[in-house]
């Protein structure tokens, strides 16, 4: 279905808050977004823009084509491990099409999300505000008007908008398409709850509809010239692990179905329900081949989106983002389905790739090391559009790092020259509330994690252990070694920060709350959300 955006709904005015960078954000935020060497970025805004004395500021710009503000493709792929690709480093042939566009692109090597399940997690994407500001951690919010979206930015920039998404945490009846032209919510019909329908829509049915979309916009000429912003989501990857068993039993091919990665047969070994059980390696192993399956399946149908786009021609001018919301477990720490639960690197740290058209920028594609947060997509993606940032915005724009790619390729330190990399502040927040308490700092050496004594248990009466977790992710990559000790520097240092940190975030006064359906309360209850 489509839903109209509601015009100007929440939004602050880009010219209100024009060079209004937020200040202060962790009290390291530095001046302009855009870097010296990003002098092509600026000249794209000003020309599109039509800004006089645009020729002596791009006077620099070798390309002799016109320029006009690029268009801006945004994928989020759901529950998608980084690890599970071959980008960077799965031993699986699970992502050729990611690992293509990985050849062009500047892939983030510590990219994390601010929540480890989808609501949250998206709205601090759109929003550019971190959970503890949105507070849309339970079905029962929806992102508050005060919060102008990325496409609220983007439309009245003069983009064209359009969005398809395929679960209902991305519905309208959330907030989610305030800002789009159009936007599409391929959601399966209620009641439908066949196994081949996955109660949500399958990547190749989502690229079908986008295509379709794309042969039209083409076959108008682009309408005005106007330049679109296209966001697209697959929750594909998300238990059920039900891909076609072709792509599942090129890694196991022993499987003779996908009845091992139901939330069914996963559901008695998810800690956060149930306490500690101990999962059967050979349920894991076959649980793994079908996510992988998945990756593999939606990565073909990613790729197939990306060859017809560029048919098209739609991909000549255009900003390409790839990320996830979060990503899983699969018994690393005792549990089957560490999202929404945990706060361990399984789940926050996340694939971001994004690519940029050759015309637009002198670097290389290359890999940065430095921390990055899912809150500094939006305010990348406005820069690039030349849009001013909200002023509520969070993030950062991570043109200084797209930049200079080949210097985070050496170590991701201070390499560059530039100030606005050198003080780069490395430090990733993430916070969940609905089942259990937890808020979590991350920093290039370490991740310290507290979690709220609430009552000794979580929602579900399970014991949980309060209190501050420290671990030591040079020495133990898996956070398996708790090294917490409130009489050592590191820990008192850390804990000061994620403390200060938590009380130092505002929050609106008012959260609307969204009304479900039956059925969709029943679709959130048959994947393990709401009401077990
Ligand atoms: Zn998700």
């Amino acid at each position: 279905m489509n839903r109209h955006a509601r015009p100007g709904s929440g939004f602050v005015n880009a010219q209100a808050s024009r060079h209004a960078t937020p200040e202060g954000r962790r009290g390291r935020r530095g001046g302009e977004v855009t870097a010296r060497r990003a002098i092509p970025f600026a000249c794209v805004a000003l020309l599109a823009l039509g800004g006089l004395g645009s020729g002596f500021a791009c006077a620099r710009e070798r390309t002799p084509a016109p320029l006009r503000r690029p268009d801006l493709v945004f994928i989020s792929i759901d529950t998608l491990r980084r690890d599970h690709l071959g980008l960077y480093g799965y031993g699986r042939d699970t992502s050729p099409t990611l690992d293509s566009l990985a050849t062009q692109a500047v892939t983030f090597e510590n990219a994390f999300v601010q929540a480890s399940w989808t609501l949250p997690s998206h709205v601090s994407m759109m929003t550019s505000t971190y959970p503890l500001v949105h507070q849309v951690d339970t079905e029962r919010r929806s992102i508050p008007e005060t919060l102008p979206l990325l496409a609220e930015s983007l439309q009245a920039g003069g983009y064209r908008t359009v969005g398809f998404v395929s679960w209902i945490y991305l519905a309208a009846k959330f907030g989610f398409a305030r800002g789009f032209d159009r936007y599409h919510e391929l959601l399966p019909p209620p009641r439908l709850r066949d196994r081949s329908s996955k109660h949500s829509t399958r990547a190749h049915a989502v690229v079908d509809s986008v295509l379709a979309w794309a042969d039209a916009y083409a076959a108008d000429g682009r309408p005005d010239e106007t330049p679109f912003f296209l966001f697209v989501h697959f929750f594909d990857p998300h238990m059920d692990y039900d891909p076609p068993l072709e792509d599942a039993r090129r890694f196991d091919p022993t499987l003779e179905s996908t009845e091992d990665g139901t939330y069914r047969a996963l559901e008695p070994y998810i800690a956060g329900l149930h306490g500690t059980t101990t999962i059967p390696e050979s349920l894991i192993t076959r649980a793994t081949a079908l996510y992988d399956g998945e990756i593999r399946y939606t990565d073909r149908e990613v790729g197939r989106l990306f060859g017809r786009l560029r048919t098209l021609g739609l991909l000549e001018n255009a900003v390409v983002a790839v990320t996830s919301d979060h990503g899983e477990e699969f018994g690393e720490h005792g549990s089957m389905e560490g999202h929404q639960w945990t706060l361990y690197d399984d789940v926050l740290r996340v694939p971001l790739l994004i690519s940029v058209p050759p015309r637009m920028t002198e670097a290389p594609p290359g890999r940065r090391k430095e921390i990055v947060e899912s809150i500094d997509l939006a305010p990348t993606l406005l820069a690039f559009a030349g849009i001013d940032l909200p002023a509520s915005y969070q993030g950062r724009a991570l043109q200084p790092l797209l930049e200079d790619a080949a210097g985070g390729a050496r170590d991701g330190r201070a390499t560059s020259g530039s100030s606005d990399v050198d003080d780069w502040p490395n430090r990733s927040f993430a916070e969940i509330g609905r089942f259990v308490v937890r808020a979590s700092l991350r920093t290039p050496r370490h991740k310290l994690i507290h979690t709220r004594d609430t009552g000794g248990a979580n929602r579900f009466g399970v014991p949980v252990d309060t209190g501050f977790q420290l671990f030591d992710i040079r020495e133990d990559p898996g956070e398996l070694h708790d090294r917490f000790d409130p009489a050592d520097s590191t820990s008192q240092r850390l804990s000061v920060e994620l403390r200060a940190w938590i009380r130092g975030r505002g929050a609106p006064e008012v959260v609307p709350e969204p009304v479900l359906t039956p059925e969709e309360r029943e679709r959130l209850r048959s994947v393990g959300y709401i009401g077990r």
